[in-house]
């Protein structure tokens, strides 16, 4: 690929209908049928399928197949069903509205004082990646400061301050679905228009001329309000995964108001997924480097995604457990807690690897060795010719997405501490591992055509995607 050279590099059409030059990394710039089917599938059933798994842990504990037998064989019918489902409620709609408030508030108001008092812990002003178009944004990372002031909070109330019941989250479940709904749809929408009328950086803008398709996946890459109000930070992590762990939470508190106790399984997913959460947070600015802020642009997919089909289907095991307490023998718990352990530790360790490998531009150590890459160079959209590294030595050398493979195992683990008695709980695994799987493909076709030959000569390289041997 030649310095400067744009003559490979994809034409995007603007709003305008002219053709404008964009980098050679990003969402596709033309739609093809298959993805075209696969978004409005999306469009059409997500919110359907996440009302249909808390709809059936509602009114039939968890069983996902009672629903439907009910319908088939007429002892039900869609209006009953939707007859007994709890509807948005003013009590839900105000604790909501408060909720993304204060994360708001959170997010834009305080900026990170954690990082200077806790060692090794990287936050406050951070750069992110550049982009196709050749900008680098500045990122406030506070997402730690933002999940410790939320849990503290959380804590104070539930033993000293009682404002409310720890149970409140699983009490307004269903109306809470609603809100949540609504401002997915919001924002999405928001940001829809906002790439055609007043985008941040219009230069980082894709239009394929598929309204679903910009839609679903985005038209602005790095929406923002304000210098700092990044929409993809803000919705990715917050309020999705700082109420991961509260929804968590809220679960075991129901689990003790209805049997006095709280279940080993009950305890094992919520210490299984805080330990992710917390990861999550505790690496923040890693996480500005990786896909869905370097490459994603902020649609439907993120939106909405980040405010209902996280929060609600990634918490499935534990609501399952407020209506299943399981009680693991306890070889099964410590077997699971080390899958999950084990997971974590591969999944940390191989994103730590690269982050550290990139960071120092291979200065480093992995596993005791020099590291070894394979060099590249790539052409971003004002025609730059730019190099990189691609590691090929500790996890990277073990298959080409072992971080993957340890997210894929830790998934597992949750799912396994709710037992065999339904499938609703397994949901999490086989979503994971489509969604990896779909991915580690996607990323892949990506990198193809960032890096062309070289991306080549690393497969060659590191031939195995997830497993080795296997695939
Ligand atoms: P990665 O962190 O694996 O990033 C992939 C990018 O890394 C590539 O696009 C490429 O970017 C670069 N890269 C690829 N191979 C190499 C190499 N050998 N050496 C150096 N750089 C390389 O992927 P994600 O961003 O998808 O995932 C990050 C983590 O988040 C993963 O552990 C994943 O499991 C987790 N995750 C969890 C999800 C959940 O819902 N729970 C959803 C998605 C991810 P470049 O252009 O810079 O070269």
């Amino acid at each position: 690929m030649a310095s400067k050279s744009q003559h490979n590099a994809p034409k995007a059409k603007s709003p305008n209908g002219k053709a404008a030059p964009q980098g050679q990394w990003g969402r596709a710039w033309e739609v093809d049928w298959f993805s075209l089917a696969s978004v409005i599938f999306l469009l059409l059933f997500a919110p359907f399928i996440v009302y249909y798994f808390i709809m059936a842990c509602d009114q039939y504990s968890c069983s996902l197949t009672a629903p439907v037998l009910d319908i088939a064989t007429g002892r039900a019918s869609l209006a009953d069903i939707w007859a007994k489902t709890p509807p948005v409620t003013a009590k839900a709609a105000q604790l909501y509205a408060l909720w993304v408030s204060f994360q708001v508030l959170l997010y834009s108001w305080l900026p990170d004082f954690c990082h200077r008092f806790l060692p090794g812990y990287v936050g406050g002003v951070q750069e992110g990646a550049i982009t196709p178009a050749g900008i680098v944004n500045k990122y406030e990372v506070n997402g730690l400061q933002a999940w410790l002031i939320t849990h503290l909070l959380w804590f104070a109330n539930a033993y000293l301050l009682s404002w409310f019941s720890p149970t409140i989250i699983f009490d307004n479940w269903i109306p809470l679905l609603w809100c949540a709904n609504i401002l997915g749809y919001a924002v999405s929408t928001f940001a829809m228009i906002k790439g055609y009328l007043f985008p941040t950086s219009a230069e980082d803008c894709k239009f394929t001329g598929n309204f679903f398709y910009n839609y679903m996946m985005g038209i602005e890459f790095n929406p923002r309000i304000g210098k700092w109000f990044d929409f993809k930070l803000f919705f990715n992590g917050r309020p999705g995964i700082v109420a991961w762990t509260l929804i968590n939470l809220s679960f075991a508190a129901k689990q003790q108001e209805l049997y006095g106790h709280v279940t080993n399984s009950m305890i094992l997913v919520n210490v299984l997924q805080a330990i992710y959460v917390l990861d999550f947070f505790w690496n923040e600015t890693w996480y500005l480097k990786t896909i869905d802020i370097c490459h994603d642009h902020f649609g439907w997919y993120l939106g909405w995604g980040d405010c209902v089909w996280l929060p609600y289907l990634y918490t499935l095991q534990g609501l399952y457990l407020v209506y299943h307490p399981v009680q693991l023998s306890t070889p099964n718990a410590l077997g699971i807690l080390l899958l999950g352990l084990v997971g974590y530790y591969i999944f940390r360790m191989t994103n730590h690897q690269k982050d550290l490998f990139r960071r120092t531009d291979g200065r480093c150590l992995i596993w005791g060795k020099k590291p070894k890459a394979i060099e590249c160079s790539y052409t971003s959209a004002d025609g730059l010719k730019h190099h990189s590294k691609l590691l090929v030595s500790g996890f990277w050398g073990v298959a080409r997405h072992f971080n993957y493979t340890g997210d894929l195992m830790g998934s597992l683990a949750y799912c396994l501490a709710c037992g065999g008695g339904h499938l609703l709980p397994y949901f999490y695994i086989i979503y994971m591992t489509i969604l990896l799987t779909h991915r580690c493909l996607r990323d892949e076709h990506r990198c193809a055509n960032k890096y062309g030959r070289d991306w080549e000569r690393y497969i060659a390289a590191v031939p195995y995607r997830l497993l080795p041997g296997i695939f």
